[in-house]
């Protein structure tokens, strides 16, 4: 039997935008601890219409202010790494694991995972993406339940539902290793990037035909 998610018990008076609505009531969340010391919740942003969703650990210090994800340091690297594959973050969905910001950016708990995991899994459903991109081990821990390191498991693909998935070292990361060498955290996403853009193409092409 399908699983109920939040979507199928949002009011149905606001139907038209499901999204919408989960969005309100995500801002009004106080299901976790997180809840306490944040000062916006960063639920997600760009379009609904999105191929790849992008899903990172949780909102840091600019995304806690600003109430988008991947703003600040990060956000701009993320930019530049989307841009290095002709894409912008407007023609892609872009969330996190947690809505809510860690205190002092720490890893959030697997209590805390959970507990987020209904919005993150309603936001999947409603976009029902092609492929989803996750930005570090906490987002593979987040989506799959298995703790395994992001060296490990990066560049790999999986199928999850109706999506094929890729798992790349966190923009954050890679702004802490920033050697382009062969083998370098930097050089293997730009492999992953690529790996990701033949897989759009591919998908462009079959669309056409
Ligand atoms: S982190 Fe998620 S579950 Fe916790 S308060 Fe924020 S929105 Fe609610």
């Amino acid at each position: 039997m399908k699983q109920r998610s939040l979507l199928d018990i949002l009011p149905s008076s606001n139907s038209t935008s499901p999204l919408k609505t989960l969005k309100k009531t995500c801002a009004r969340c106080t299901q976790c601890g997180l809840h306490k010391n944040r000062t916006k919740v960063v639920f997600g942003s760009g379009t609904l219409e999105a191929d790849i969703m992008l899903i990172g650990e949780a909102p840091g210090q600019t995304e806690d202010k600003t109430g988008k994800p991947f703003t600040g340091k990060a956000g701009k690297l993320l930019d530049k790494m989307l841009a290095s594959i002709n894409l912008e973050r407007g023609q892609i969905y872009l969330t996190n694991i947690i809505k809510c910001r860690p205190p002092n950016n720490r890893t959030p708990t697997e209590k805390e995972i959970e507990t987020c995991r209904p919005y993150l899994l309603a936001q999947i459903e409603f976009i029902n993406p092609k492929f989803i991109v996750l930005a570090g081990g906490s987002a593979y821990r987040g989506l799959t339940g298995k703790r395994k390191p992001i060296s490990q498991v990066r560049g790999k693909w999986f199928k999850w539902h109706n999506s094929k998935c890729i798992s790349i070292f966190h923009p954050a990361y890679l702004l802490r290793n920033p050697s382009l060498e062969k083998g370098s955290p930097k050089w293997l996403t730009w492999q992953d990037l690529i790996s990701l853009k033949r897989k759009l193409n591919k998908l462009t092409t079959k669309l056409h035909q």
